[in-house]
């Protein structure tokens, strides 16, 4: 069985497969899985498809997995903001029969796209070039409003982008029938425009894979030159959420971004800077990158060269309540103190016999006493 035209530069995987499915005209669900694959096991979703090594083989494209994996899946965009076990796991899920939603984590992404979305221009390109135009990668992509070769608003449609059960439902651009453009306020299309070329340059510019760890790295690195980091190496993270906030006002709701709560210290950008615990979506990355106004593939080949963040140490952080008569100095003399008399102490409990410098430390500088108490 071949595909009668070969994958379009850029196209989803699952694209060719509905162009497929259209010409043959097999338009009934199961006879149509069972021809295509062979088997009851899904063929995953637009985004992310299954069972990739055995389509492969039953269409004979002169093609490798991994190639069909790196131009014709959205996993590229992943790649350099998450942990690479999640990434290997989603690529064995792709080739067999995994759910790769689940290994990357993206029911708790809420930017995560709910429908395909087409730009008239590259429909048009295509259609006068191939005859049939092709859902692209690149416009599915969580930040992607605008197209990135042609700048204009991409459009809805009503075909789910997600996973949608065992037998998938494959459209062409043709069978979706005229979208709904996004048409972005004007107060957005700069952002909107770094945005689509960021993404373009996930996918087609082999970008370093850092990883989460050493993004956040980098990130409190940036944030310490701009003096957003206090005398304590604290991150001042009141000021950061503000300006963020009032940089990104318009822009957040136009990418179905989660608006930042500012009373909330343990809020999406407090995940990605300070020290990173779930994954995080890209494109909350790229805003990052965006608001400190770097450029985003010297910026993931700068974090990818740091050395592995060390995990499970003690990281030293000042209290979090404060007076104003605690200065560095103090705690710095105060913090001597004890160690002086922890090097030569031999007795029964120093905590006992230093009680007042204890007590001290314990109000005003907790986590540091909790890592050097004994
Ligand atoms: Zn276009």
């Amino acid at each position: 069985m071949l595909l009668s035209r070969p994958l379009i530069d850029g196209e989803l995987w699952w694209s060719a497969l509905a162009r497929h499915a259209e010409r043959i005209g097999l338009g009934q669900l199961v006879p149509r899985h069972l021809m295509l694959i062979g088997n009851h096991c899904s063929l995953g979703s637009p985004l992310f498809p299954r069972q990739l090594t055995e389509l492969n083989r039953r269409m004979q494209l002169a093609k490798t997995t991994d190639s069909i994996i790196r131009r014709h899946t959205a996993l590229p965009f992943y790649r350099p903001f998450l942990a690479p076990a999640k990434i290997a796991a989603a690529t064995a899920s792709m080739t067999g029969n995994g759910n790769v939603e689940f290994e990357l984590g993206l029911a708790a992404m809420k930017d995560h796209p709910k429908v395909l979305k087409y730009c008239p221009a590259c429909v048009q390109a295509d259609l006068t070039d191939f005859g049939e135009a092709a859902w692209r990668v690149v416009h599915q992509l969580p930040g992607s409003v605008l197209c990135a070769a042609h700048h204009c608003s991409l459009h809805n449609t009503p075909v789910s982008a997600r996973f949608t059960g065992q037998y998938v439902k494959l459209v062409t651009i043709n069978m979706a029938g005229p979208g709904t453009p996004l048409n972005p306020p004007d107060s957005a299309l700069d952002d909107l425009r770094w945005l689509a070329a960021a993404n373009w340059d996930l996918l087609l510019g082999n970008p370093a894979q850092p990883g989460p760890a050493k993004l956040a790295e980098f990130y409190r690195r940036i944030l310490t030159e701009r003096g957003l980091r206090d005398d304590f190496g604290r991150l001042k993270f009141a000021e950061l959420v503000g300006a963020f906030q009032d940089r990104f006002r318009t822009l957040l709701p136009v990418v179905s971004c989660q608006l930042l709560d500012p009373d909330n210290r343990d809020n999406w950008l407090a995940r990605i800077v300070r020290y990173p615990r779930n994954e995080q979506s890209p494109l909350k990355h790229l805003l990052v990158i965006r608001f400190l106004g770097l450029d985003l593939l010297p910026t993931l080949q700068a974090a990818a060269a740091l050395p592995e963040p060390e995990r499970n140490s003690p990281k030293p952080r000042p209290p979090a309540r404060r007076s104003k008569h605690v200065t560095l100095e103090k705690v710095t003399q105060h913090r001597e103190q004890w160690l002086a008399l922890r090097r030569n102490w031999t007795g029964g409990s120093l905590r006992e016999h230093a009680d007042t410098l204890y007590c001290w430390l314990w109000r005003n500088d907790n986590a540091w006493l909790k890592a050097h108490a004994r």
